[in-house]
Formats: C-alpha cells, structure tokens, sequence
C-alpha cells in the first residue's frame, strides 16, 4: 500500500524523482524530497501541497553523509518514521576513456556509487530498529549491458546492481523485513544528458533520445508498484524503457 507511506526521494528536482515524487504524493504518501536545488524542490513541493498532498524538502548533497543522514532525521521529525527510500540521485557524464574525463570519473563515483553507500547507511538504523522498510535505486540499462562512452557509467550502475542484490540477500537471511527493489530504466526523457561534457557525445545521446525517450513518469509507476505490493512481496528488478529502443 502506498497510503500513508513516508518515502524519501534523492534526485527529486527533476525528470524520474520529481515524476514519482507527484504521483506517489497523489496517492497519498507523505513525500521528502531530497536535492542540491532548493528552489525546485520548493516549486515541486508547492505544486504537491497544492494538489492536496503531504511534502516536505531539505537540501541534500547524497555525497555527504552527514546530509543524507539529516534527510532521514527530517522525515523522522515531520512524519514519525521512514518507510521507503528512494536512492535515485545519479549523473551520466559519459565520454570514451581516452578522452580521460578523470574528474567526470570521480564525480559519477562519488554521486552513483557513494550517495548510495551513504543513503543506505543513513536509512538502514531505522529500519533494523522498526524491522520494516524498503530500499530502491535507480541503476540503469547501463547497468546490465556495457558499450562504449559508459565505462564509468555502466561501473557505476553494475555496481548498484551487485549492492541491492546482496542487501535483498542479506535482509532476507537476517529477517529484517526490508525489501529492496532495483530499477532499470533505458532512454527516458530527464535533464540527464545535461550532465555530459563532451560535445560528440552529447551529440550522439542527443540522437537517441530524440529517437526513442519516454517520459519519466513511466518509472514513477514502476516504483509505484514496487511500494504497493504486500509487506511480504519484493519486486527485486524492473527493466523498464521505450518499447521501440534495440538497447
Ligand atoms: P535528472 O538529471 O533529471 O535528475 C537527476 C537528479 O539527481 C536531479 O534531481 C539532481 O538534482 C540529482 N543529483 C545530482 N547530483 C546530486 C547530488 N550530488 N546530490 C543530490 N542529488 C543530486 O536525470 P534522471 O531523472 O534521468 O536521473 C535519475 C536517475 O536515473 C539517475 O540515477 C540516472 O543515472 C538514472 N537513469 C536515467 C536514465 C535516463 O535515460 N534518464 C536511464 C537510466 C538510469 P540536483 O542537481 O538539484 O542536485
């Protein structure tokens, strides 16, 4: 059930969270949206409230710790509990390595990688404590296929890969009641081409997403279904993107 949820969203101030951030709140979930920019997760949250529903934001840079574990602390404050996080923040500067875009590297490391160590490290206490709660993070197509200019990129997304699977493992063995969900989206129309640097690529992404790109509201429904399912049902992974796209 989605009613009454607190779910926090990281990457809620555009494309994938914000959409699933509106559509859960319009199902009723208590939303914490969570971003570096305020001003959108303002607006967001405003439109939210407005529609009826219950939404709250807080500054968050998942790179730091200390921010993400304030993220849960507010939702904990505002709402009693935490229910669901939604580890979604991600960037996809891709380039082909000998273009050695070495900070790009590190940033996509430090966003993909380590804002989900620091999200999970943030949330797990309280969900030992409760014995209930559900992780789920975006990975990517990326995360299952390599090709070229993704490197980094699909790295990171593998990684996400192999992490919620072992936590889904582990959660289960130890009857802590968490469920995990993995999202696999392919082209879906978001700000994320913004994030690359190198012209040809931009160029090329460009292409394909002008070919292909669905909106992110599709992945908001996926992780909408993920949460609404039975306490005693997980939906480990979805794979989700146009039906057209020969990924
Ligand atoms: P957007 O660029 O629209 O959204 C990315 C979000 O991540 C923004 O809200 C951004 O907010 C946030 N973010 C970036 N860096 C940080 C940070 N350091 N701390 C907190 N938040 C951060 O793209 P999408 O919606 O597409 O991306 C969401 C996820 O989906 C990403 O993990 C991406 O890799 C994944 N994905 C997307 C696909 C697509 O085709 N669009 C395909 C496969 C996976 P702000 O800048 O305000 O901090």
């Amino acid at each position: 059930m989605i009613r009454d949820k607190v779910v926090i969203i990281t990457g809620a101030s555009s494309g994938i969270g914000e959409a699933t951030a509106k559509l859960l709140a319009g199902e009723g979930a208590k939303v914490v949206l969570g971003a570096r920019r305020i001003d959108k997760l303002q607006q967001i949250a405003d439109e939210i409230r407005d529609n009826g529903g219950d939404a709250i934001y807080r500054e968050l840079d998942v790179t730091r710790q200390s921010a993400n574990d304030d993220i849960v602390k507010v939702a904990q404050d505002t709402f009693g509990r935490v229910d669901v996080v939604f580890l979604n923040a991600g960037l996809m500067p891709n380039s082909p390595l000998s273009a050695l875009k070495i900070d790009d590297w590190h940033q996509m490391v430090d966003v993909n990688v380590k804002g989900i160590l620091n999200g999970v490290a943030a949330a797990l206490p309280a969900f030992l404590k409760q014995k209930s709660g559900q992780v789920i993070a975006t990975s990517s197509v990326a995360g299952l296929k390599a090709y070229p200019g993704g490197a980094v990129y699909g790295g990171t997304k593998w990684f996400v890969r192999d992490f919620m699977e072992v936590l889904r493992m582990e959660s289960a063995a130890e009857g802590t009641n968490i469920r995990t969900a993995t999202i696999y989206p392919a082209a879906i129309n978001t700000e994320l081409l913004q994030t690359i640097s190198r012209r040809e690529t931009l160029e090329h992404m460009r292409g394909v997403y002008d070919k292909y790109g669905i909106a992110p509201e599709r992945i908001a429904s996926a992780v909408a279904f993920a949460i609404d399912q039975p306490d005693d049902t997980t939906v480990n992974e979805m794979t989700i993107g146009p039906a057209n796209q020969p990924w």
